[in-house]
């Protein structure tokens, strides 16, 4: 478990007994001895308060019956948890779904390496870089399994089903997927799920996409490469273009339009899909224009007919080749 020793400190710390008591409808009134809380006590049924909190030891005890201890200790005889439980039920609290999101990616990421198909899919959309696997945190999700996992962590079904992570007739959303978590300041705020098989190819859980992905380390770059997938975002970081960020689709939420435009000096390329139907031409003009109006330096980078980012170098394209179409790229 990652919360250990100094962790368990500081996450007393950081939702002090006292608090969290109250923000579960605990009424209590100062003791006679000033330092210390007192009520009816949340573990046992009573008329007359015997349950004490002092909020400078964060202890609690029941002088009814006789329990007492810290916050974990309290979760854990008031929700019917395990010691580990409960230390996830808390994290929950200070985060919601944040936790349970890292639970679910860190589980996933050790899937990948236990059933080849996810590494054979990766493999054939060009992505080869262990190294690199493991930095966006890339899993697979077997299909089957997650609800058991997550069980025994402490979370309940209805929590799964409310996030997304378990459909209506308790599946795995993401049956046979390979899967990005997508991180703002360093949290999970959403999973991105591409089949390797028949089924429907992209799905996010239904939630906000957040903001630009891994926008906290391409943002300090004075030319910014924005791609419409994940796997388009995977080879160019591969291939060294660390500058590459991805709004998962054409179309950008506020926040991602805010963050692209928050620095004029900024030039952005837009590297978009060339769809036979002209969907992502079309997309990336719109777009341009829009980014143009905010006065931000914005080209069109053309890669050759069906091509997107990622299918370029899977099918040969070199750094160099991609270099030419970025110096070929058309300003508005
Ligand atoms: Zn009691």
């Amino acid at each position: 478990m990652a919360a250990m020793g100094e962790d368990l400190e500081q996450l007393k710390q950081r939702i002090p007994l006292l608090e969290y008591l109250q923000r579960h409808h605990w009424t209590g009134h100062r003791a006679r001895a000033r330092s210390e809380f007192v009520g009816l006590c949340p573990l046992h049924e009573e008329t007359h308060p015997s349950f004490y909190v002092n909020p400078r030891k964060n202890l609690f005890y029941c002088h009814g019956c006789g329990r007492g201890g810290d916050l974990i200790r309290l979760v854990e005889l008031s929700q019917h948890l395990s010691f580990r439980q409960s230390v996830t039920y808390l994290l929950e609290e200070l985060a919601p779904s944040s936790q349970l999101l890292e639970h679910t990616s860190g589980f996933y990421q050790l899937e990948l390496h236990r059933h080849p198909e996810g590494i054979h899919y990766l493999a054939q959309r060009g992505l080869r870089d262990p190294a690199l696997i493991e930095e966006l945190g890339i899993g697979y999700a077997r299909g089957r399994n997650l609800r058991p996992h997550l069980s025994a962590l402490g979370y309940s079904l209805e929590r799964l089903f409310e996030v997304g992570l378990i459909g209506p007739q308790g599946q795995d959303a993401f049956c046979r997927r390979v899967i990005f978590p997508c991180r703002q300041h360093h949290r999970i705020v959403n999973l991105y799920g591409r089949t390797v098989g028949a089924a429907f190819p992209h799905r996010l859980l239904p939630r906000s996409k957040g903001g630009l992905f891994a926008w906290d380390s391409v943002r300090h770059f004075p030319e910014v490469i924005l791609v419409e997938g994940l796997f388009d975002l995977a080879v160019l970081w591969q291939e060294g273009f660390r500058n590459t960020t991805c709004a998962i689709g054409t179309h950008l939420t506020p926040l991602q339009l805010a963050q692209l435009c928050e620095n004029r000096d900024r030039s952005v390329y837009l590297a978009f899909d060339q769809d036979h139907n002209l969907a992502g031409q079309r997309a990336a003009q719109a777009l341009a224009q829009h980014l143009h109006q905010n006065r931000l330096p914005v080209r069109i980078v053309s890669l050759p007919d069906d091509h997107d980012p990622n299918s370029y170098f899977a099918a040969g394209a070199t750094r160099s080749d991609f270099l030419r179409c970025l110096n070929q790229a058309q300003s508005l």
